[in-house]
């Protein structure tokens, strides 16, 4: 029940914003849908694949086992359900943002992480494009992260659909008036700022690595407000990485274990 209620938001969510590209694109792509949809869709489908038959649903089974058996922070006091939701959620996204500062940082995690960031358009099948160990990975450090915070099981199943949600999102070719963007901005990660962290300059992609809100980005002074190309012309993707017919889906998913190409 929990992973056809998170499927169903992200589907949902996935057709809204590529409706939303359709009638009103941020940028004009240099490649057709054709040379990278494929790609993007063929790892989404993949890991949806790996995922139910590995770890699908064990961060809320996390949840439930730790609330049952009493571990975690939260379950040590009696918190209200409303308080330990929103405590969870503004946890868990720390986390998930401090996870991708060390996934471009530490050398093992960009070798998949990298994968993300080889697209070299940015829309919304760019937010499906993860290597299949990453988000394995990334699933494992979640199920931590719930322990530890005895995190309320309800709030781990809001938490993926918003995470879900944002990324595809943020990810989105859309145009937004740049006045709405700069407010948007102060509370969510509006896809004028994730693009920065997309671009080909390594010290934009080494910034703004919030997936939902901001803040995170503006306390701990990775924020980029604008990047040095403007939003509509800027490179997007890796320098080492520029042919696009060099990233089809086996190239991509063996990437990691391949020489890491200097930035
Ligand atoms: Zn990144």
């Amino acid at each position: 029940m929990e992973t056809v209620i998170r499927l169903s938001a992200a589907l949902g969510i996935f057709c809204i914003m590529i409706g939303w590209e359709y009638v009103s694109p941020r940028r004009i792509p240099h490649l057709s849908r054709k040379q990278r949809w494929p790609v993007n869709l063929g790892l989404a489908a993949f890991n949806i694949a790996i995922m139910r038959l590995s770890l699908g649903g064990i961060a809320y089974l996390s949840a439930v086992n730790a609330a049952n058996q009493g571990y975690g922070l939260l379950n040590q006091w009696p918190v209200p359900e409303w308080l330990s939701i929103i405590v969870t959620l503004l946890i868990l996204d720390f986390a998930i943002y401090g996870q991708h500062i060390v996934s471009h940082k530490w050398p093992l995690l960009w070798r998949l992480h990298q994968v993300h960031h080889t697209d070299l358009e940015f829309d919304a099948t760019t937010a499906l494009r993860f290597h299949p160990l990453e988000i394995m990975i990334s699933m494992l450090y979640k199920v931590l992260c719930v322990v530890l915070i005895g995190a309320n099981p309800w709030a781990v199943i809001i938490f993926e659909i918003i995470l879900n949600g944002a990324a595809t999102f943020n990810h989105s070719n859309i145009n937004i008036p740049p006045t709405l963007d700069k407010k948007l901005r102060w509370l969510i990660i509006t896809p004028d700022m994730h693009r920065i962290h997309h671009s080909t300059l390594t010290a934009e992609t080494d910034s703004n690595y919030g997936f939902s809100i901001s803040c995170w980005d503006r306390l701990c002074g990775t924020y980029t407000a604008n990047p040095k190309q403007p939003q509509t012309t800027m490179a997007i993707g890796l320098e080492p990485f520029r042919e696009a017919h060099e990233l089809g889906f086996l190239r991509l998913l063996l990437l990691p274990f391949q020489a890491l190409r200097r930035r």
